[in-house]
């Protein structure tokens, strides 16, 4: 096999375990493997080795890589910030979009999803450590911002996304989660019928599972380190 089927394979196994660990259900965690700045050929070997869902950061490149792969197999994920210039794109080329943070962004995506494509899923993101400078709705903001969404006819949501500040440790990484877990379930007794919690990433998976991770958005343990080089700026999307 080569180096992405492992590395596949051994991620595979860090989710099974965590959620045995956890009395979950390893079926119940999807795996998101997040192929920004990797070109087709790794998408193709990862699609070889049985994934499916792909999660991709960078409109451009993204909608390049789908429409050049045109694999109706393959469920793409689109997981980065989003401009408004840029939500057409994201409208027609993903099924799913994980980092909604403004009403704006919201009834964009759901005013140009297509017919024929079915409801968008969405999930909104959570700055869930507070941090000034990351993207995501503040918890005060949620709410209101989760009900609007829920009400935008093309779109469907279906739960939370965060991006923790870095934490060293189970316990600590744990912390974020938890109350991304929490949030959800305040909504849901709300009246919401939301699934999906999408969040861990290579370095904090186990913890994510074991707080109800129903997405693991997963780059570098299956693809290897991203050249800063290749990374477009916070702009160059
Ligand atoms: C890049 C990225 C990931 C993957 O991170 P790794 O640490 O490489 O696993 C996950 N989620 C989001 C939103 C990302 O932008």
């Amino acid at each position: 096999m080569g180096a992405i089927a492992d590395n596949l394979q051994a991620v595979r196994s860090r989710i099974a375990a965590a959620a045995r660990a956890s009395g979950r259900d390893p079926a119940a965690v999807g795996l998101l493997a997040v192929s920004k700045t990797f070109g087709a050929d790794a998408v193709l070997a990862a699609r070889a080795a049985g994934q499916q869902a792909f999660g991709e950061s960078y409109v451009q490149e993204s909608v390049d890589k789908i429409t050049g792969i045109a694999d109706p197999g393959i469920e793409w994920h689109f997981i980065g910030p989003l401009q408004s210039n840029k939500t057409r794109a994201v409208a027609e080329h993903f099924q799913w979009v994980h980092s909604v943070s403004s009403e704006k962004i919201a009834r964009r995506l759901s005013e140009q999803r297509p017919e024929a494509l079915g409801a968008l899923s969405v999930c909104v993101q959570v700055n869930i450590s507070g941090e000034a400078t990351k993207a995501g709705v503040s918890e005060a903001a949620l709410p209101a911002l989760a009900r609007a969404v829920a009400s935008m006819p093309r779109l469907r949501l279906r739960g939370l996304m965060c991006i923790p500040a870095p934490a060293e440790g189970f316990e600590a990484q744990r912390e974020p989660f938890a109350r991304l877990a929490r949030l959800r379930d305040a909504l849901c007794a709300d009246g919401l019928a939301l699934d999906t919690l999408s969040m861990g990433m290579s370095d904090d998976l186990e913890a994510a599972v074991a707080e109800g991770a129903t997405w693991v958005r997963v780059g570098t343990a299956i693809f290897g380190a991203r050249s800063a080089a290749a990374t477009p700026g916070p702009g160059g999307a």
